[in-house]
């Protein structure tokens, strides 16, 4: 994956044979159906404000992360209603066959298409969106399948990407300067979410508390936490605002640590700057825990250093290991550059 510039060549991300929307559910206009939170705000950048086009979110706001979500009868109707469902992929919406299954005509745009993916002991990690980088390129699939599937709307859709890539671009470079001189890297977090994130910013995440979110630590996992916190020296342990901080304020108590909250974008406003402004948050609670460096105060990032793209790293597993789990609804072929 090399940079990441609004109108590089972009991946043809959607089968030939599923150009023609003729016969879709909404004879007035295109309704776009959104998986959930992330990738609502992604697509409504792309598409929310053109005529005759509607973005509308499955699940809820504030549902968080996918993992394990079963539909309900209500997410079948506006299924049943749409003419294009876009989905993270990479594993994060375990319900996809059964949502292809029950509404087969349903065009499908997946956003982490053609991004390397993270795994822990051979598990995919799906929480691609966490990294501004891969964000970024979720926004440009998600672009490119809208125009194939949608032309007439397709220099619109190109413009709002354009612009929106722009911001997230700006906010990457506002990051990157800020955590680029913090006093520790190291993060203990409590949902593996932070991955993507932590990569792209040179963080290093040391534990992880709480494989399954929201699922509670035992005494021992709690009684091992903490022997680690000791033994590291962490000072600052993250929690998401999404789930209970219970085990991390028991950690916190024991070791002298202190609970920051770090959002993984998973819930929030339904407006199209929340990535921008949860994001700008989550660099202040960084910035705060993680402590600013005063030996290098005099140092400013330049433009050219905020900019300069980080090597992919060789993450072990591509896409194309859920498309082997996935293959019914695979639609597409192109190949991995993770160079
Ligand atoms: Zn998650």
């Amino acid at each position: 994956m090399n940079i990441l510039l609004p109108f590089r060549c972009l991946p043809a991300i959607v089968a030939a044979g599923l150009l023609s929307l003729t016969g879709g559910a909404s004879a007035a206009g295109l309704r776009i159906v959104t998986s959930f939170y992330p990738i609502y705000l992604a697509t409504l950048n792309v598409a929310g404000d053109i005529p005759g086009v509607e973005v509308i979110n499955m699940t809820r706001p504030f549902t968080g992360c996918l993992h394990d979500y079963q539909m309900t009868p209500g997410d079948l109707v506006t299924l049943e209603k749409a003419d294009i469902f876009v989905v993270n992929g990479a594993g994060m919406e375990t319900f996809l066959d059964k949502a292809i299954g029950q509404v087969p005509r349903l065009k499908l745009i997946q956003a982490s298409d053609g991004i390397p993916l993270l795994a822990t002991a051979g598990v995919v990690n799906p929480h691609v969106w966490v990294s501004v980088t891969a964000h970024m390129q979720q926004v440009e699939n998600i672009a490119a399948g809208l125009e194939q599937l949608d032309p007439d709307h397709a220099a619109l859709y190109r413009k709002n990407a354009f612009a929106y890539l722009a911001k997230l671009d700006a906010l990457r470079a506002t990051m990157r300067a800020g955590l680029q001189n913090v006093k520790t890297r190291d993060i203990i977090t409590f949902h593996e979410a932070f991955p993507y994130f932590a990569r792209e910013f040179g963080l290093t995440v040391v534990a992880v508390i709480e494989r399954e979110p929201g699922s509670e630590p035992n005494a021992r996992e709690l009684a091992q936490a903490i022997t680690l916190v000791k033994k590291i020296g962490i000072k600052a342990i993250f929690a998401e605002p999404q789930y209970s901080a219970k085990a991390a304020d028991a950690i916190a108590r024991e070791t002298g640590a202190t609970v920051y909250r770090l959002d993984p974008v998973v819930t929030g406003p339904m407006t199209p700057d929340a990535y921008l402004i949860i994001m700008q948050a989550n660099l202040q609670t960084l910035e705060q825990a993680l402590g600013r460096q005063t030996t290098d105060a005099g140092h400013q990032t330049t433009e050219c250093e905020a900019n300069i793209e980080h090597p992919t790293p060789n993450y072990g597993i591509s896409t194309s290991t859920i498309r082997n789990r996935h293959k019914k609804q695979e639609k597409i072929s192109h190949g991995l550059n993770t160079d």
